[in-house]
């Protein structure tokens, strides 16, 4: 495909901008958790979400396991995050194995406690690569989902877009065109899959301009400190894991804070690049970690709320 102009411009400029120099900290940010299953991983998803609460993200978000598998945790750890860390706090909410009124019920309860955003996704069915079949009486796809979510309260609703194409798609143009339903149907932004190139993501971007989508495209950053997990998890959500990672990463399988440092290289060189590109609203995928996301966004100029950058 031959590069638009506009790319073109926005690579060059990504390429030439010196390492993070004097960023004003003009970007937003939020993160991901997903819902612990211990008290271990409980008191460690607080320290997280302690640790970056300071930066002030526009949101966090919770996600949600396969076919409700976390319903109760994902409520109790977004009601939590609102109650305790008084962040906005975003549910994810599947169309997994239940039917519409099962949804309404899990809706209306997010409402109750407080939860005003969700992000909207159709879910996979068990194994990876599976087809996915809707409950007989269930929303079919996410933009169905949107729309009843719509019709049951005026929630904030985010949805997912896949800047390498879901592998379900027809085609990129039709998982576009996908994308653009999800946003007619009511959601107001869009939270990428993770990538590793930040041209896949531009023109991304661009092909969604020119297909009428002027919604917020979120990037989803994944600090990715194990290679061979991550290629196992990207081959079945539409990702694609370049082989340079592997090398990055050779010999490093007993050397946890290398790779700490490694991961973080990584994943700052693609935010900056993507700074560069105009970027100024990037979503993280924190795995209930802080730090890589933490350090990333001090790189990227931000600094605790109320305190001089
Ligand atoms: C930011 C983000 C957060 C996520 N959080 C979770 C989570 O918490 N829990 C979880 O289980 N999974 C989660 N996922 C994974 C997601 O559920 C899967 O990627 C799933 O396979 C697709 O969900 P979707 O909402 O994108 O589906 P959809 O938007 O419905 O699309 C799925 C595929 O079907 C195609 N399609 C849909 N409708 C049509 C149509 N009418 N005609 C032709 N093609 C169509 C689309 O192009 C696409 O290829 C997340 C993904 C992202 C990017």
């Amino acid at each position: 495909m031959t590069p638009t102009l506009n790319q073109l411009h926005e690579y060059r400029t990504a390429t030439d901008t010196p390492l993070f120099s004097g960023l004003p900290g003009d970007v937003a940010v939020s993160f991901e958790f997903f819902p612990p299953k211990s008290e271990k991983m409980e008191a460690q998803l607080w320290d997280a979400v302690t640790q970056l609460r300071p930066l002030g993200p526009n949101f966090v978000s919770v996600t949600y396991g396969a076919g409700g598998s976390t319903r109760e945790r994902t409520h109790a750890t977004v009601a939590r995050i609102i109650a305790e860390a008084g962040l906005p706090a975003a549910a994810h909410l599947t169309c997994v194995a239940a039917s519409k009124a099962e949804i309404r019920e899990v809706a209306e309860q997010y409402w109750d406690a407080g939860v005003r955003h969700i992000v909207a996704l159709r879910g996979d069915a068990g194994e990876p690569g599976a087809p996915f079949t809707p409950h007989p009486d269930g929303y079919a796809s996410a933009a169905d989902l949107v729309a009843g979510l719509k019709q049951i309260a005026d929630f904030e609703i985010s949805v997912a877009a896949y800047p390498e194409t879901h592998p379900d798609a027809l085609s990129p143009q039709d998982d576009i065109d996908n994308l653009k339903r999800k946003l007619d149907a009511g959601a107001s932004r869009a939270i990428s899959q993770f990538f590793f190139s930040a041209e896949a993501f531009f023109r991304f971007r661009d092909a969604c301009a020119a297909a009428g989508i002027d919604a917020p495209i979120l990037p989803g950053i994944l600090p990715v400190t194990n290679v061979a997990q991550a290629r196992k998890f990207a081959s079945a959500c539409g990702a694609a894991i370049p082989a340079w990672m592997d090398g990055l990463f050779e010999g490093l399988d007993e050397m946890p804070a290398a790779r700490q440092l490694v991961a973080a290289t990584v994943a700052a060189e693609l935010c900056r690049r993507l700074y560069a590109g105009g970027v100024r609203d990037f979503h993280f995928y924190t795995l209930n970690r802080p730090e890589l996301a933490y350090a990333i966004c001090h790189m990227l100029g931000k600094r605790p709320v109320g305190e001089a950058a």
